[in-house]
């Protein structure tokens, strides 16, 4: 099969791979679509640095040449799992939980110890074939197309970043953050809490355009005076900006809620005794997981055009690097798929 192999920062070469064989349980599923994401982005740039996680698992490392891709839609073509008979289409979570430690028993498969992923610690989707555990992907519905159905991964991560925030009908809400991310976390905040008022902060006045679109009530330049923000019951930092994060806590009222979303390439300067003071909340998200938040994203796409708003372009594997190269650049602002057919 054709398969985009990553060799290390600026260097993934398309090379013929062999078809991976699905093991006890798991699915051969043919790739229609496969994202490419911030995380691709960041390994494209500066080498694969993700998460402590990695080292906990066999596949951890990543030294050699690995497929990637993580956020992939396909066809079933072979199955050892009675619920995903061959010709399903899926969408994948590309986490592999285990499924049997205190965490996953509790469906935070997102945080268990022994969770690795598709494309990240483990061959993904960049390619014209991935296999993996059945019961890490999830049937489409009926009628959702291959498009939307690709950013169903990335919108599981805003879903379970909304349903973190702990947003009750009727607060006020700021966002920090009209990326990827950000767009994803208000389209989550947007269909699961009625009556919020929301403002949407960044530099980048197209993003804010979008955000307006997806249902922000106010957006703001993130260049000018912020405090007139002050008083928020929840203020969300997905723009991955230490200082943000900062700024987050001393915007959010007494009592309220501060949630980090974004990955910071640096620490936070957080002021204890302000928290302290204040029962201010400060919570954390991560990823999505497989039971609740795939099958609710794959329910908002259908529900919703989301997709129409936030795909960018479908392209052929062989314009990974030069799509990483733009999106590195901050020239792409929806999400590009990856139609290895093509
Ligand atoms: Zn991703
Ligand atoms: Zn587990």
């Amino acid at each position: 099969m054709r398969a985009a192999v990553y060799y290390g920062p600026r260097d993934i070469r398309l090379e013929e791979a062999p078809v991976p064989v699905p093991g006890t349980g798991e699915v051969l599923v043919e790739v229609l679509r496969s994202g490419l994401c911030g995380t691709d982005v960041t390994e494209w740039v500066a080498g694969p640095k993700l998460i402590p996680l990695h080292r906990r698992h066999p596949h951890s490392g990543h030294q050699g040449p690995m497929i990637p891709g993580h956020e992939m839609v396909g066809r079933v073509v072979e199955s050892d799992s009675p619920d995903l008979p061959p010709g399903t289409l899926v969408a994948g979570a590309a986490s592999v939980p285990c499924w049997d430690c205190d965490r996953c028993r509790e469906g935070r498969t997102n945080i268990c110890q022994r969770l690795y992923s598709l494309g990240l610690n483990a061959p993904g989707s960049h390619a014209e074939y991935v296999a993996g555990p059945a019961r890490s992907f999830v049937p489409l519905p009926e009628g959702l197309s291959i498009d939307a159905a690709g950013i169903a991964q990335p919108l599981a991560v805003g879903v379970h970043a909304a349903r973190r925030a702990g947003a009750r009908p009727g607060d006020c809400v700021v966002l920090f953050g009209a990326g990827a991310i950000g767009s994803f976390v208000l389209s989550g905040l947007r269909h699961l809490v009625s009556g919020l008022h929301v403002t949407v902060v960044d530099v980048d006045a197209s993003k804010l355009e979008r955000a307006a679109r997806l249902g922000a009530d106010v957006t703001v330049d993130g260049r000018s005076d912020l405090s007139h923000l002050e008083g928020a019951d929840l203020v969300i930092e997905a723009a991955g900006v230490p200082e943000l994060l900062t700024r987050a806590t001393e915007l959010v009222r007494p009592g309220g809620r501060v949630l980090a979303v974004g990955m910071p390439a640096r620490r936070a300067e957080i002021d204890v005794h302000h928290l302290v003071f204040n029962e201010i909340t400060l919570d954390t998200t991560v990823a999505l997981t497989i039971t609740e938040d795939l099958p609710a994203a794959l329910e908002l796409l259908q529900a919703t055009n989301l997709a129409d708003e936030l795909v960018d372009s479908v392209r052929p594997l062989d314009a990974i690097p030069a799509t990483l190269d733009e999106m590195a650049a901050g020239k792409v602002a929806g999400k590009v798929l990856i139609d290895p057919r093509l």
